[in-house]
């Protein structure tokens, strides 16, 4: 086992880092702290990152892709700002959904823009009944003519209002039946608008995070999806992917409140001497630089699995929980380390600390994480009935 990045490894860290310095740190700057970014913004943004494969992280060079590995991935995603960052995981999580999924003609017509970032793209699947529970969806899918009808309500939509593409989870309902089959159609907003609106939320202000309706929008029925890979197992892949990215935004977080605390723990003086001299603050500072590397290694960890192409679900599961717990106290810890000054908007820990609080929720609650690692240690899926996985 080694723990060193190779050359390669540290120039694709290096690359992104000056990327993210020179064309993303300056623009989250000069929007409103508080405010979604304007889609110019993200789509300029999204233009950089196309640059380095990171809108198309997962796909194989000869669909688009870099070619890179996940761990690759896992690496440079982390130096991404969590509001630029939750919107990237939407947006390439959708590009892999499609080429996965969808037949030779969609692929053509729905990647390149896509994969160029000239084009947002996102993923509905939640509803206002529907969270955890995937199977409680609502949104159906009839016919009219040559054309599809599209009538429901997705909500909690990483960049649904500035998406040119949303990927949409709805029941096939075609043959009168009240629910069909669940199956995935593709609505592109110029051809099928639909309505969206931003969720005013805790953290991630400058992200987007949204509801969409649709009300008898009209989809052309070349846009159906029908999955010759088979949706759970791409879901599956995604998820394994999707989890460990979700901690590393919660790393990205920490790390920026525990520079923000070793520097003012080393400046700040009390009892005639840096605060950092205090053995009780060398004791926090050190829980919270040990949560930041144990959360990192496992995100790490569970996106190497994925990539020698084994079972993966529990120890993504395991990432993105722990990930979300410790990186949270640490943020905390870190606003303690720096006092009255922790709270102030001024030192911005505590933004930090209120974009946290979004990362337990997308791609598995905590509990519903839990569960899924524990079906794996065991044997048993706790989330209904009380049969063993295999029956
Ligand atoms: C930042 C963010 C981005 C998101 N992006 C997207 C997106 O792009 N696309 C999309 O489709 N959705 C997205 N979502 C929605 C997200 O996937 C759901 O919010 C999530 O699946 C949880 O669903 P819910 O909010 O309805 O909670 P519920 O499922 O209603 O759960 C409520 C509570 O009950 C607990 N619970 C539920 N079932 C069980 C159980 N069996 N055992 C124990 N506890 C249980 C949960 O853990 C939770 O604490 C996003 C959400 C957020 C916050």
């Amino acid at each position: 086992m080694d723990f060193r990045l190779t050359p390669d490894q540290e120039l694709m860290r290096d690359s992104i880092r000056r990327l993210v310095e020179r064309d993303v740190d300056p623009l989250l700057e000069q929007h409103d702290p508080d405010q979604p970014l304007p889609k110019s913004a993200f789509l300029a943004v999204f233009g950089k990152l196309a640059e380095l494969g990171l809108t198309a992280a997962r796909l194989p060079q000869e669909a688009g892709g870099p070619g890179i590995t996940m761990l690759d991935y896992g690496i440079m995603f982390e130096q991404i700002p969590p509001a630029i960052g939750l919107s990237l995981i939407a947006h390439e999580a959708t590009t892999s959904r499609l080429n996965a999924d969808c037949n030779d003609g969609q692929r053509r017509r729905f990647l390149p823009d896509l994969i160029a970032g000239r084009k947002i793209g996102c993923t509905g699947s939640t509803e206002p009944d529907t969270g955890s529970d995937p199977r409680g969806i609502k949104t159906r899918l009839t016919q009219q003519g040559d054309s599809l009808l599209l009538n429901g309500r997705k909500m909690w939509i990483t960049n649904v209002s500035a998406a040119d593409l949303i990927l949409v989870t709805c029941l096939d309902c075609r043959g009168g039946a009240p629910r069909g089959q669940v199956v995935k159609v593709v609505v592109e907003r110029a051809q099928s608008p639909f309505e969206a609106r931003e969720i005013d939320t805790i953290g991630l202000r400058q992200g987007m995070l949204g509801e969409a309706v649709f009300d008898d929008c009209k989809v052309p029925l070349a846009n159906l999806v029908e999955s010759p890979a088979g949706g759970t197992e791409v879901l599956k892949v995604s998820w394994a992917v999707n989890r460990p990215l979700f901690g590393l935004l919660a790393v990205h977080l920490a790390q920026r409140a525990c520079d923000i605390a070793m520097d003012y723990a080393k400046v700040r003086k009390q009892f005639g001497k840096p605060i950092a001299a205090h053995q009780l603050v060398q004791k926090n500072l050190s829980d919270i630089v040990t949560a930041i590397t144990a959360s990192r290694l496992l995100c790490l960890h569970a996106l190497s699995l994925v990539d020698q192409g084994r079972a993966a679900d529990g120890a993504a599961a395991m990432a993105k929980r722990y990930a979300q717990n410790a990186c949270r106290e640490a943020v905390w810890q870190s606003m303690n380390v720096l006092g009255a000054m922790g709270l102030s908007t001024e030192a911005k820990v505590e933004a930090l600390y209120r974009d946290i609080r979004m990362l337990p929720v997308p791609d598995g609650t905590n509990e519903i994480l839990a569960l899924i690692h524990g079906r794996e240690l065991t044997g048993f899926a706790a989330f209904r009935g009380s049969g063993r996985v295999a029956d």
